[in-house]
């Protein structure tokens, strides 16, 4: 047994963590098993604590390529990273990943992730021609959008509970280069965030970082185009690392001000346009390893909302309100106007509206109560929140945001199971 934590470090419990095999026939038993990528969600969706986890990491061969159609078939733990590293030096990139690199394909398939493009490419089901299930009976299932559309859609988004994704099928983009024309523009408060955002729908990309500790809603729109320009400055393949998890939490009321006020003046002072390389522009953080340490022992959650257009800016103005008045905050607030494409899957997160997401560190009591507030702003909005990133959803708020759950519990695979699912499906 080993103990296994996944991003948001809130659980360290034991897991019997096997090399996945393709003949899962002969380990069905009575114990449930689960799929686990890198464990980059940050709750419980990847984690099955008392039972077996199938790390699936070195099922990471590339099958086939089609240079003429950019067509790429992949083993589904292979990573984003070790696709992008091979594959943008030829002139193609994935159309959409999420804030970092170190997610496999089946990951991003069974969270169905989102990234800065989505209004212009969707999620990354938009993208994915087909993908291979191995269900614990040993039935393997090919599905894609047109063929066996309804496993497709139940995997999509699927957070690992309809089988195991070996394989997966990939419609990569052509790019002139590795380079983005970036402008970062501040705002000082939420009516012009929405502004910003509808005048930045012809950009290929674009995030913005929100200060939810001073007043007001102020940040830093930052929108980006592929280009073949080639910018300055060596991207470093190392890089460094937080070696220890502190005792306590290095994010507290004092230094979140003082990083907020440095991060909004310092990025407020850059020149508003630049030559960005796409690492640094999509993954930002992956440039310091293991920063999820600086949680410290107890580690911490992010609570992700999407809110519908019509309700987005009243409903994000007062979770902002909220949290400013509970005196928890965020380094990491993120926010960003999705497209209009809706994600297909059954469970699927991403679509029209305004997703805001943050870290908060774990105090216990105090945080819960904070989302339990956060919570009936989402629901009243009509919004709700991403499994990738949930650990503490009661069942009650998951039934009342999530309608297709019924449809989707008849493509479960009797064999798996997680503590989400325990959590929110009761089994
Ligand atoms: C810094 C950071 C930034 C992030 N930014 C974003 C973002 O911008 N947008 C976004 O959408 N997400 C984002 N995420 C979340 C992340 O993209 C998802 O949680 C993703 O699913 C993690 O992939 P993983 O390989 O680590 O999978 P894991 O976390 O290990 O597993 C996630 C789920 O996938 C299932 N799974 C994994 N492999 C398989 C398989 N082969 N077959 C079936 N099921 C499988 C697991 O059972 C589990 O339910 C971010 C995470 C981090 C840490």
């Amino acid at each position: 047994m080993v103990k296994v934590s996944s991003w948001g470090l809130l659980t360290n419990d034991e897991h019997d963590v096997r090399p996945f095999s393709q003949d899962l026939k002969l380990h069905n038993s009575s114990v449930k098993s689960l799929a686990a990528g890198l464990e980059r969600s940050y709750g419980d969706a990847g984690l099955n604590p008392d039972g077996v986890l199938w790390s699936t990491t070195f099922l990471n061969k590339l099958i086939s390529f089609d240079p003429d159609l950019g067509v790429l078939t992949v083993e589904a733990g292979i990573s984003l990273k070790e696709i992008q590293d091979l594959f943008v030096p030829r002139g193609w990139s994935l159309p959409v990943t999420p804030g970092t690199e170190y997610v496999t394909v089946g990951g991003a398939i069974a969270n169905d992730v989102h990234g800065k493009s989505h209004h212009m490419y969707g999620s990354f089901s938009d993208n994915l021609i087909s993908l291979t299930l191995l269900r614990t009976d040993g039935e393997t299932i090919v599905s894609s959008p047109e063929d066996n559309s309804n496993w497709f859609w139940a995997t999509v988004g699927g957070i690992g509970l309809t089988g195991v994704i070996i394989s997966a099928q990939l419609q990569l983009q052509k790019i002139p280069g590795p380079w983005l024309a970036t402008e970062t523009l501040t705002f000082p408060n939420l009516t012009e965030f929405f502004e910003i955002s509808n005048e930045s729908a012809a950009w290929e990309n674009s995030v913005s970082w929100i200060d939810c500790v001073g007043v007001g809603g102020r940040g830093l729109f930052m929108r980006g185009n592929r280009t073949s320009e080639i910018g300055k400055g060596k991207i470093s393949h190392s890089s460094p690392s937080v070696p220890v998890t502190p005792p306590f939490s290095l994010v507290n009321a004092l230094t979140l001000r003082v990083f907020n006020e440095l991060y909004f003046r310092m990025n407020s002072l850059k020149k508003e346009k630049g030559l960005q390389h796409y690492k640094k522009y999509f993954y930002p953080l992956d440039g310091i390893q293991n920063w999820n340490r600086i949680y410290g022992k107890r580690g911490f959650y992010q609570y992700q909302s999407v809110i519908p257009p019509e309700s987005a800016k009243a409903a994000t103005e007062e979770m902002l309100k909220t949290i400013s008045k509970a005196k928890e905050g965020s380094f990491l607030a993120v926010l960003k106007t999705f497209g209009e494409r809706k994600s297909r899957g059954l469970l699927g997160f991403p679509g029209p509206g305004t997703t805001l997401a943050l870290d908060f560190p774990n105090r216990g009591e105090s945080t819960l109560k904070l989302f339990d507030r956060l919570d009936s702003i989402v629901l009243s909005a009509g919004g709700k929140l991403y499994l990738a990133k949930d650990a503490r959803m009661s069942r009650e708020m998951f039934e009342a945001t999530y309608p297709r759950i019924s449809e989707f519990s008849a493509f479960r695979d009797p064999g798996i199971s997680s503590a989400m699912s325990r959590r929110l499906l009761g089994s």
